[in-house]
């Protein structure tokens, strides 16, 4: 077979792309990559994909398993591009690429009746499953009891932990939740009722679609089962995943046979969603055979000044198994360090350099500015909306948010599942002279009924709610016979919802003109239970001109969190607020490995730069309603992570808009005297 497409790698990568090479297949010991930054690692794991395809093996028996929907959609097309350039080999689809939780939840979807779960589960986002967690705690009247119950977002962040690092309550809550250590008794009454709750209305929450496919895989059969759907398992950024994941894998590949994963340790962001690095150090640990493991140290993407700056900010870390990288990519330009006045003065700097780059030929696409918390870039969006610069935003307010969008989305989800008590409540109270109280009654109905959808249609409505009613109920038979169809079915539900639209808001028409693009999304999904699951689980972004997100063709400039900046690049790359109190965040102050998690996250932030970086600290910036101070005003520091024996990695910059504009203006050299040529010019 033709492996020419491979001379494009270098022989570390091609190694990886090869190991476990037999006549009988590629089914190899376990694979470990384990590199830094922008050293190919996700390019290798798609050559890797495309060498077993082209070497026959069966696309539909791998599992990809990837960090974000974007990062599978962008693996999927990368390996298509490869196989289909090699010459002979016909281009097949990869059918298992996505997220951890998408995955699960669609083995799940598939094997619900062999686990007593109910087929028509819904899944409920975070927002969805800290509202069930408020209504179970009323219920237990916990909230009412004691002032100093911790909030609903925090009984979930709680719960969540336990269940992925699989650790017990109390060891949580003394080790990260201390605060909260006096009410374990309570949150273990309130987390058992949270599950009945769950089971009850058939919900699975994000943790769930990973709890229970672990579960599933420790059933042998089942296991057993699943297993054999696949004959590699290749899992991109393992050093951001929980130890529950790290179990689903072992179940999957007992003996490593068939399993390839790839990271970084330095890039370990997530901790706080109980991602562990141990996971990507302990893995070779973990098998009896012995695991294969490539080490990279070439790096392709950025120039050696941004590199060797980067390696300087992540050689003063703790702990690090990785080394440092090396480049051939020679440049005179040092990465920017910038200081601004206040944050208006850093987005008037931002916005201009992004106008200079693109009047250089860098378009908005190629550039991308990136923040450690989602609100640091209001100012800047202020600044971009002014000067015409178009945006999305990854990572921030989602587009899903908004409460028309939530609607639509919880009358389909509520169509698929009438036990869900969430929306239905959303539902049902849209509708004329329902309260909360008579929502209640009809979810107890429909709770009692033998048929929920007969529960909800015995209800009889007050009078003058009559019609309203009717209607209802019959979009509702529609919706849950399938007797429009999907996606037609969904301008029936546009049109239904339309009049509520219009007597809840004055801006109907913009918010219609929003469902019309959550409808056009919804177009791309085979069935409505994939179009909930793939949009619960990762939302789509929101754009600048707050109408969903941008058609492709568009240039426009990305603005990002770092966390999901993660495993891309940029020619030109922004960060934001790079001043202590940002990164490392107020937040992250509290142990010293959370300040080493900060670390990681300005080494993740700079290495997505190939060609130009800026770091911009404002002198004076604005702290946003911190626990137990206000909103005001400080005078901010360096990040401590650029500490003075590495300054001179950087090339350092006071900006100001009068300093610019003299800059920018022209020098006038000699002088001479024109009035008299004008005066003559009348003579
Ligand atoms: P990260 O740690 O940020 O996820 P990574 O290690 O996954 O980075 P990639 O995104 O795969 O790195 O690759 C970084 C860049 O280097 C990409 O533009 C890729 O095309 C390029 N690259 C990777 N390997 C090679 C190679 N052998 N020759 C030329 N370019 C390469
Ligand atoms: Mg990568």
């Amino acid at each position: 077979m033709d492996s020419g497409y491979l001379s494009a790698l270098n022989e570390q990568q091609r190694e990886a792309v090869r190991h476990g090479e037999t006549a009988e297949g590629l089914l190899g010991h376990a694979l470990l990559i384990i590199a830094g930054a922008g050293s190919g690692k996700t390019n290798t794991l798609a050559y890797r994909v495309a060498h077993l395809i082209v070497q026959g093996g069966d696309p539909r028996r791998m599992l990809l398993l990837t960090f974000s929907r974007r990062a599978s959609v962008e693996m999927t097309r990368r390996v298509e591009h490869i196989v289909g350039s090699t010459s002979g080999t016909e281009v097949a689809r990869l059918s298992w690429a996505g997220t951890f939780h998408a995955i699960g939840a669609r083995l799940l979807r598939e094997y619900a009746p062999h686990i007593g779960l109910d087929p028509n589960f819904s899944i409920h986002d975070r927002e969805d499953a800290a509202d069930l967690m408020n209504l179970v705690r009323h219920e237990l009247n916990l909230s009412t009891k004691e002032a100093r119950f911790p909030r609903k977002e925090t009984c979930l962040s709680i719960y969540s932990r336990v269940i992925n690092t699989e650790a017990p309550l109390e060891e949580v809550l003394e080790e990260v939740f201390p605060w909260c250590r006096d009410w374990a008794a309570e949150l273990r009454e309130l987390f058992s009722a949270y599950v009945e709750a769950k089971q009850r209305q058939a919900i699975l929450d994000y943790d769930d679609l990973l709890l229970y496919w672990a579960r599933m895989m420790s059933v042998p059969d089942l296991a057993a089962n699943v297993a054999a759907r696949f004959d590699h398992v290749l899992v991109d950024e393992y050093q951001d995943t929980n130890h529950l994941q790290a179990s689903i894998l072992v179940a999957l590949k007992p003996d490593g046979r068939g399993l390839t994963v790839v990271g970084d340790d330095a890039q370990a962001i997530y901790s706080f969603r109980a991602a562990t690095i141990r996971n990507i150090l302990d893995f070779p640990a973990q098998f009896d055979a012995p695991v294969k493991v490539v080490t990279l140290d070439r790096n392709y993407r950025s120039t050696q000044p941004i590199l060797e700056a980067s390696n300087a900010v992540i050689g003063l870390a703790k702990e690090r198994f990785t080394k440092n990288l090396w480049t051939d990519r020679p440049s005179d330009q040092r990465p920017w360090l910038v200081t601004v006045n206040d944050e208006i003065a850093q987005a008037k700097y931002i916005a201009t350099q992004i106008l200079e780059n693109r009047e250089a030929g860098i378009g908005l696409r190629s550039q991308a500015v990136l923040f450690r918390a989602s609100h640091h870039s209001s100012i800047l969006e202020v600044e971009l909306t002014r000067r015409n610069i178009p945006y999305v935003k990854f990572g921030g307010l989602k587009f899903l948010d908004t409460a028309h969008v939530k609607d639509l989305l919880s009358l389909l989800r509520w169509s698929e599942n009438l036990k869900d008590r969430v929306s239905g409540f959303r539902i049902l109270q849209l509708l004329p002279g329902i309260g909360p109280k008579t929502a209640g009654t009809i979810l107890d109905r429909i709770s009692q009924a033998l048929s929920p959808l007969e529960g909800l249609s015995s209800f009889a409505p007050p009078k003058a709610a009559k019609i309203a009613w009717l209607d209802f109920i019959e979009l509702m038979q529609r919706l849950r016979g399938n007797l429009t169809g999907w996606p037609s079915e969904l301008d029936a539900v546009r049109e239904w919802y339309r009049p509520y639209l219009e007597q809840r808001w004055e801006d109907a028409h913009i918010r219609d003109a929003d469902l019309a693009q959550l409808l056009q999304i919804a177009h791309g999904f085979p069935s409505r239970e994939r179009f909930l699951t793939e949009v619960t689980l990762d939302p789509p972004d929101a754009a600048s001109d707050q109408s969903g997100p941008p058609f492709l063709d568009e240039d426009y400039l990305i603005l990002s969190t770092i966390h999901s900046a993660k495993g891309q690049e940029w020619r030109s790359v922004f960060v934001l607020n790079t001043v202590d109190g940002c990164i490392p965040s107020d937040l992250g102050v509290g142990s010293e490995a959370d300040i080493e998690e900060e670390r990681r996250l300005l080494y993740v932030a700079m290495t997505r730069a190939k060609d130009d970086l800026h770091l911009t600290m404002p002198y004076r910036f604005h702290v946003h309603n911190q626990v137990g101070s206000g909103d005001r005003h400080v005078t901010a520091t360096r990040t401590r992570f650029i500490p003075s024996s590495i300054l001179s990695k950087f090339e350092q910059r006071v900006w100001s808009e009068e300093r610019a504009a003299a800059v920018t203006a022209p020098t006038v050299a000699g002088k001479v005297d024109l009035t008299a040529s004008v005066r003559q010019m009348w003579k």
